[in-house]
């Protein structure tokens, strides 16, 4: 054994410094080339379809023969979240989401996976909690594979006592429960980035977001619950139910501190995160560490966008986007290419191929199975 294993580190040395050698010396040969063109978009997406990836972040209300097309030759697969929202019409009622969300996975020839949710604008009914788990068994006897809580628990749903509900109300107990008994899997949206407690920075990749929906914005609320507040309430979670397995969407909103994650991965083994909707974080930070976070932490990541198809989203206009984000995210995590991101130019990570198939494929496999 110990020759195997002297052997196999030995390997794994010269893999890495070649990989060190191979980088720098993709990073001289591309920091002069032209900006990203469509057939450097195609080789970039030809290179993210062969790992049969899996995006585990994406809220999609419809579908289209274009859509379906770009899923299939992408060989990606999505998890498809549903939120409820009071501020927007086609997400404030929660079975009509799941009807509609049924019929596109079923139309998706195995390309769209369900993550559900349950109504928390009903906390206050007396069968909250009952109504709740009856209605994701159901979901999940038709297939849902996971649940998602959102940012309305911690920052606007409030209790008959004026007090914003936290997500370790001993009403929602019960739930996470059934979810662990059920063997699913809980993804938490819970608070948001730093900026929107903080004064106003254009230069946060988040900025533009809270200027679109200043109802999230939070600095100077009197009263209003601090972010370590509602990130302690997701922990006590994890401590109470080390069954459960919980993926913090959004890096865990600890999008701007690589060492408070890798804390929260090291103090919890049920606890993995999701990348949807702060790549660009990672981008900002410095390359090495990001990578070596990375390398480190390879099987708790999980690739996610929060690309959406709202239900006005107009074919195949839409799909640009989604193009770009896979082939930019490729181009970050996988190749040494220079990227420009707002203006700035980023390293590509050039990660090794098999954290990447992790990353992108399996970690998201293990997490929620079924997926
Ligand atoms: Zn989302």
């Amino acid at each position: 054994m110990m020759t195997i294993n002297a052997s196999a580190r030995t390997i794994a040395q010269v893999i890495f410094g070649l990989s060190i050698v191979l980088s720098s010396t993709a990073h001289t040969q591309t920091s002069a080339s032209a900006p990203a063109n469509s057939v450097d978009q195609e080789r970039a997406l030809r290179a993210f379809a062969a790992l049969h990836p899996i995006d585990v972040h994406v809220h999609v209300f419809k579908t289209d023969p274009d859509f379906q097309k770009m899923l299939e030759r992408l060989h990606v697969k999505l998890l498809n979240i549903l939120v409820m929202d009071d501020t927007l019409s086609y997400r404030k009622q929660l079975q009509p989401q799941i009807d509609d969300a049924r019929m596109l996975v079923r139309s998706s020839h195995g390309h769209i996976a369900l993550c559900t949710t349950f109504d928390p604008y009903n906390f206050e009914s007396p069968s909250f909690t009952a109504d709740a788990i009856k209605q994701i068994d159901r979901d999940f006897a038709r297939g849902a594979l996971a649940v998602k809580i959102w940012k309305n628990i911690g920052m606007e749903i409030k209790n008959s006592s004026g007090q914003y509900i936290m997500a370790d109300d001993p009403k929602f107990e019960p739930i996470y429960k059934d979810i662990a008994t059920h063997g699913k899997t809980l993804m938490t949206h819970q608070a948001e980035p730093d900026v929107a407690w903080g004064p106003p920075d254009a230069s946060d990749p988040s900025w533009s977001y809270y200027q679109e929906n200043p109802q999230w914005y939070v600095a100077n609320q009197p009263g209003f619950p601090s972010k370590q507040k509602i990130l302690d309430a997701r922990d006590h979670v994890l401590a109470d139910n080390p069954q459960l397995r919980m993926v913090g969407v959004h890096l865990g909103s600890m999008e701007r501190d690589l060492d408070n994650i890798a804390r929260h991965l090291d103090k919890y083994p049920n606890f993995a995160i999701d990348t949807a909707a702060r790549m660009e974080y990672l981008m900002l930070m410095p390359a090495e560490k990001v990578r070596a976070f990375l390398i480190k932490y390879q099987d708790r990541v999980l690739y996610g966008t929060d690309l959406d198809l709202p239900p006005d989203a107009k074919f195949p206009d839409a799909l640009k986007d989604w193009r770009s984000t896979y082939a930019r995210d490729w181009k970050f995590l996988a190749t040494g290419e220079t990227l420009t991101v707002d203006g700035k130019q980023v390293h590509g990570l050039n990660l090794p191929r098999p954290v990447l198939q992790k990353i992108l494929r399996s970690n998201a496999i293990r997490w929620i199975p079924g997926l």
